[in-house]
């Protein structure tokens, strides 16, 4: 099962708010959109829930075109908007019971959803006397509720406390394990914490799709040495724990080793064992604080 977005571009007026987008999503995968305010996250989920339209491009569900089979694929999204829209004078299971009439669910599905988002304690409250955090969930029991294949969250867990982000994050991973989610945020940390993916969007431009699992595993450390003379690569294969070397120009290397030691003072030591003097040693490793800083820098 898979959702895929081609060449996306939206424009409002004479301005682009996606330029040229094109992804695909698994099912099984936490996927984080993660960029700045006005990166344009919510205007790609509005285009992935068939609310609005691309000015080009499409989106394909099951290779199926989404512009031609709207309702079937609204049948399989469940969607919480960023500014979740509640009726707030209705009862926690009226308002969810109501949605679930429109989706002609059975009412006793309802109570297994108000299990499964935590809201049995606040069940008997009007939605307007909940907290954040509990309206939180009452938006998500009503994107669940009929069972949906992709869940889009737009920002879940802007303007809750942290227990209440942990809380809702536990659910986000439950129901992710056998659907789509694609979850925006405009903080890193969030999407670290439970992402598989992440895609980086910057002034609509997707700027990096990254796998946090292999940056996460990555025990390699790369430095960047130069020395004051020329050395063979031989030479350098003599460090310890080093697997790759790579002359970047003259006298400056790329290096990696497989180890999380801090390998820069015995870098300086094997050079002035060596006759040598490191003129500079600079890691070069990216996690993905320092990569969105850059990629958004300007
Ligand atoms: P994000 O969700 O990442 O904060 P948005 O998708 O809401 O970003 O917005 C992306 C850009 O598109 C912004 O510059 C925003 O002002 C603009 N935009 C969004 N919706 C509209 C609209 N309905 N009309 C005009 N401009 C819009
Ligand atoms: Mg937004």
């Amino acid at each position: 099962m898979n959702l895929r977005v081609e060449d996306i571009t939206k424009r409002y007026g004479n301005q682009f708010a996606l330029k040229n987008i094109s992804l695909e999503l698994k099912s099984g995968e936490i996927v984080g959109l993660l960029g700045p305010n006005g990166a344009g996250k919510s205007t790609l989920m509005k285009i992935l829930t068939g609310f609005i339209e691309p000015t080009s491009g499409a989106v394909y569900f099951r290779d199926l075109l989404l512009s031609e089979n709207l309702s079937t694929f609204q049948q399989q999204t469940g969607y919480l908007p960023e500014h979740n829209p509640l009726y707030t004078e209705m009862y926690v299971r009226e308002y969810l019971q109501f949605h679930a009439t429109i989706h002609q669910i059975a009412k006793n599905e309802v109570e297994a959803v108000i299990v499964k988002v935590g809201l049995i304690p606040e069940v008997h409250k009007k939605i307007h006397q909940l907290s954040k955090g509990y309206r939180q969930r009452v938006g998500l029991a009503a994107a669940i509720l009929h069972n949906p294949s992709i869940l889009i969250l737009d920002e879940p867990t802007t303007g809750l406390d942290p227990n209440q982000i942990e809380e809702i994050r536990q659910l986000i991973l439950a129901l992710g394990k056998d659907r789509i989610v694609l979850f925006s945020s405009h903080i890193l940390q969030e999407v670290e914490a439970i992402c598989d993916r992440v895609i980086i969007l910057h002034k609509g431009n997707l700027l990096d799709d990254l796998l946090l699992n292999q940056m996460r595993s990555s025990e390699k450390q790369l430095i960047e040495v130069e020395f004051d003379l020329r050395v063979e690569e031989q030479f350098l294969r003599s460090i310890p724990n080093l697997i790759k070397v790579e002359n970047v120009y003259d006298a400056t290397w790329e290096l990696t080793f497989n180890t999380q030691e801090d390998m820069r003072p015995l870098l300086f030591d094997f050079a002035q064992q060596n006759g040598l003097r490191a003129l500079k040693i600079i890691p070069k490793n990216k996690n993905l604080a320092v990569l969105f800083k850059e990629l958004t820098a300007n």
